[in-house]
């Protein structure tokens, strides 16, 4: 039996029980709460910061997110919030390919993405979540503890401004990101991948004739992303992987003479650029957990699979994974039985469009983008996008990612497939994308 420890020093200021404690208020927390909470379930959501002001994050909400949205009642009243979206991709490349995906062709009321800074979506889906009486959002709870007790979680500690309080829950989730004090204390190790490449992010002003949607320039050992935000361009420049400091110390004005010389359009407004506090470095990584859960404990989001920034998956595998989550659990939580095999039940419906995407981002970051940051080397995508079937596949791709999520509360959702079944057809599907992605790079 675990023994419970409690440090003598810890005076609780209070110690509450609820149904469901869900760690950190990020995309995954803030939706799994919401859903949770709209069926009556008693909810505590703790964000360890005392806002919600975060720069530079996941601030894409695809197709797949906006249906989710539309089906909980919310679209409406989000899309009324200041936002731009965007239809038309230009896939990166040296000087604009001509090549572009259109998001129009998708079968949805919205067939475009929405590019709305996270601070304001999650303040908007956590004042939502305040309608239900069942809801409480703590801020300023910085989680450090976990309650064991007979191998089983039963809660967390976590210390706010005035001391240490308690919670205790039926289901604790920890949604706390990719640095995850939850996967640590509950011991699990996550199977890392090394992206090639981190990313400085930074902005520079929109001028009334400027192109419109997210484009890119590729190639010269260059890769800059540009995406149309509500009064400005952020701009992501790809750099090697571990290689700011070099970046760092050839000083402001390379940076600047990089941007304007890749991107002429942009050479006048490079000046805007003038301290190095304007760019925020992501180290990309990626990883997963072989294992999402413990008794009482469950682990969605980046906390449970850090993906790569490309392709706005982060968000978007996020919130698909609290969708499901809230599925398959909104039962067993009324109920007040959530059994193992629950919580293993949401690990096999979201495990495998996970690592499928992340192994198809691997091949793009490994491939493409390794030869775009070659100096030496030249960079062209592969004439196949351009074909009339293929060019479907990445707005699908873009927009709903694999296998995207509904909301279906209302009935006790059993098990589908078994995890044998589950992991024959994902490996199979995985081999024959592969398989069909290699032939294509050959013959292109
Ligand atoms: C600089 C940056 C740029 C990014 N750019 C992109 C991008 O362009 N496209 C993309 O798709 N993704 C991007 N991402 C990733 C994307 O933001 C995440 O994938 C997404 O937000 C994951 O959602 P989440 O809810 O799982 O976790 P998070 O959004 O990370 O939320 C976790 C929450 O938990 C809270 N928390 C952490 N520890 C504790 C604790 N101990 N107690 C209580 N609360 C805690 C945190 O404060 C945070 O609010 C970026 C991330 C960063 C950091």
């Amino acid at each position: 039996m675990d023994q419970e420890v409690l440090p003598q020093t810890h005076h609780m200021k209070s110690a509450e029980q609820t149904t469901c404690c869900i760690v950190g208020s990020g995309p995954a927390g803030a939706i799994l709460s919401f859903m949770l909470a709209r069926k009556g379930i008693p909810v505590i959501l703790l964000e360890s910061h005392l806002d919600f002001d975060r720069d530079f994050r996941g601030d894409t909400l695809h197709p797949s997110i906006l249906e989710v949205m539309d089906e909980l009642g919310l679209a409406n009243r989000l899309l009324q919030l200041p936002h731009t979206k965007f239809s038309l991709v230009a896939p990166p490349a040296t000087a604009g390919s001509g090549l572009q995906f259109d998001l129009h062709d998708l079968k949805t009321r919205f067939p475009y993405i929405v590019m709305m800074p996270q601070t304001r979506f999650l303040q908007f889906i956590t004042s939502e979540a305040q309608h239900f009486p069942s809801f409480r959002l703590v801020m300023g709870a910085r989680v450090e503890e976990l309650i064991e007790e007979d191998g089983q979680v039963r809660g967390v500690r976590y210390r706010a401004q005035d001391g240490w309080h308690e919670v205790r829950a039926l289901l604790v989730v920890g949604t706390d990101g990719r640095f995850s004090r939850l996967r640590k204390l509950a011991g699990f190790e996550p199977i890392a991948s090394s992206p090639p490449m981190d990313v400085l992010w930074l902005r520079l002003s929109r001028k009334p004739d400027d192109a419109h949607g997210l484009m890119g320039r590729f190639g010269g050992g260059r890769a800059l992303i540009f995406l149309e935000r509500e009064e400005h361009w952020q701009i992501g420049y790809i750099i090697g992987k571990g290689t700011y400091q070099q970046v760092h110390a050839a000083g402001l004005e390379a940076l600047r003479q990089t941007i304007a010389e890749t991107v002429p359009d942009f050479a006048d407004r490079v000046v805007e650029l003038t301290d190095w506090k304007q760019v925020s470095m992501l180290s990309v990584e990626a990883n997963r957990l072989p294992r999402w859960y413990r008794p009482g404990l469950l682990l969605l989001g980046d906390a449970a699979h850090v993906m790569s920034p490309a392709g706005g998956n982060g968000i978007n595998y996020a919130i698909m994974d609290a969708v499901a989550a809230a599925n398959i659990l909104t039962a067993p939580l009324q109920t007040g039985q959530v059994t193992v095999a629950d919580l293993a039940h949401v690990q096999r419906r979201r495990e495998w469009p996970t690592r499928i995407i992340q192994t198809i981002v691997n091949f793009m970051q490994e491939s493409l983008l390794k030869a775009a940051l070659d100096p030496n080397g030249s960079f062209s995508f592969p004439s196949f996008l351009g074909w009339p079937l293929v060019r479907k596949l990445p707005p699908l791709l873009f927009g709903f990612g694999i296998l995207p999520e509904h909301v279906q509360q209302e009935e006790r959702r059993r098990p589908g497939w078994s995890p044998v079944g589950t992991w024959i057809v994902g490996t199979i599907m995985l081999l024959t994308l592969a398989w069909i992605i290699r032939r294509l790079m050959r013959r292109s």
